[in-house]
């Protein structure tokens, strides 16, 4: 009779309730009730009893974490499509399934990565605190509050993956020339878009604009630096909403200031949340936010539905449609 008992997911977050209703119909299911994140105590003590896990890229899903778990743990569904906090090797050496949830947030991604794009180059956040700050004396001013044109100029955008395609159709649409940088050519977006593939210098010395979509890896970690920023051009805007830790906050800092870029907008950051006294945000040529790129109604309900219908797959014996690790198949093969 113990094989009809439910099985349980962990949800580490309120999640949209189409989703929930989805993993209740299911499972027997328990939510973290808080906004921050469970403590890792809490997630040792569940990963101990509950069949799947359903996280967020603020859940730091470490090797002792990973490790504390029971054997009938079998899934690890995160709502997001970066992965960089669960140790993978870790999940796959326990057969661990691990997901993610791809596509459903692309274009919703690339329409805020565009948008930080045009409020970067035409100072829309400055522009915004000057007129509630009761700064706006005269006018109009001839000279006031001048911008970077965006139409016709050109765009960079490193790592042309699903997001960075869909940055690019909106790059064409401003008439912008394309240039990329990828480990791998995406003849598509050539074919498309008219993209052209060039290496990383290359890129950075003749794009006005510089756009950053690439995971978090060992090998994009501060992939820009001190060094490159110093090939970009001093008109230049940096566009990141990939993960913080590809770019060098203290070295964008000293570009900024000292002016080898003209400005940057940052949806995420090294440490998020970022210190609310980050020298970052003292410079007017930083347009900031709180990593909300995929941030929609519709698309973080769609991302919750596809990470629950991922842990349905996972707890129900099959292979599931986003999995990350997939190494694991052969340390655990799906029943079915
Ligand atoms: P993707 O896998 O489709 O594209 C990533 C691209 O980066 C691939 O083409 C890959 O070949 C390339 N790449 C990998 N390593 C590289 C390297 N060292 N140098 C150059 N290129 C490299 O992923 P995606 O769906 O486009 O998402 C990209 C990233 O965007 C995610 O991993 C995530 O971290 C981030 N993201 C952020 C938000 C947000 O809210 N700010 C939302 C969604 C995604």
């Amino acid at each position: 009779m113990s094989g009809t008992a439910k099985k349980r997911v962990f949800v580490t977050r309120e999640i949209p309730s189409d989703a929930l209703k989805l993993l209740k119909s299911k499972f027997e299911v328990e939510v973290w009730p808080e906004e921050t994140p469970p403590p890792k105590n809490i997630l040792i003590e569940k990963v101990k009893v509950v069949d799947g896990l359903c996280c967020l890229l603020t859940d730091k899903i470490d090797a002792e974490v990973i490790n504390a778990a029971g054997e009938q743990l079998k899934g690890i569904s995160q709502i997001a499509v970066g992965y960089d906090n669960i140790d993978l090797e870790a999940a796959t050496k326990r057969g661990i399934y691990v997901t993610n949830t791809p596509g459903v947030l692309t274009d919703t991604t690339a329409d805020y990565a565009f948008a930080l794009l045009m409020a970067t180059a035409r100072r829309i956040a400055e522009a915004d605190r000057y007129v509630r700050d009761g700064r706006w004396k005269i006018p109009w001013g001839l000279m006031m509050m001048l911008g970077q044109d965006v139409w016709g100029k050109t765009i960079g955008i490193i790592g042309m993956g699903r997001i960075g395609t869909a940055m690019a159709r909106r790059a064409k649409g401003f008439n912008m020339k394309i240039l990329y940088y990828d480990v791998a050519r995406n003849e598509a977006a050539e074919k498309e878009l008219g993209a052209e593939y060039v290496d990383l210098e290359t890129l950075l010395k003749e794009s006005d604009f510089v756009s950053i979509h690439v995971p978090l890896l060992p090998s994009t970690r501060h992939l820009i630096n001190e060094e490159r920023l110093k090939l970009m051009k001093k008109t230049a805007c940096l566009i990141n909403t990939s993960r913080g830790p590809v770019v060098d906050e203290k070295a964008l800092y000293k570009a900024l200031k000292e002016g080898w870029i003209w400005a940057a907008g940052l949806d995420v950051w090294e440490k998020e949340p970022t210190d609310p006294d980050n020298p970052l945000l003292k410079l007017d040529n930083v347009t900031a936010s709180p990593h909300i790129a995929s941030a929609s109604y519709e698309t973080r309900t769609r991302m919750a539905i596809m990470a629950a219908e991922n842990m349905i797959a996972i707890l129900e014996g099959r292979v599931p449609p986003n999995l990350v690790n997939k190494e694991v198949l052969k340390v655990r093969p799906p029943e079915k």
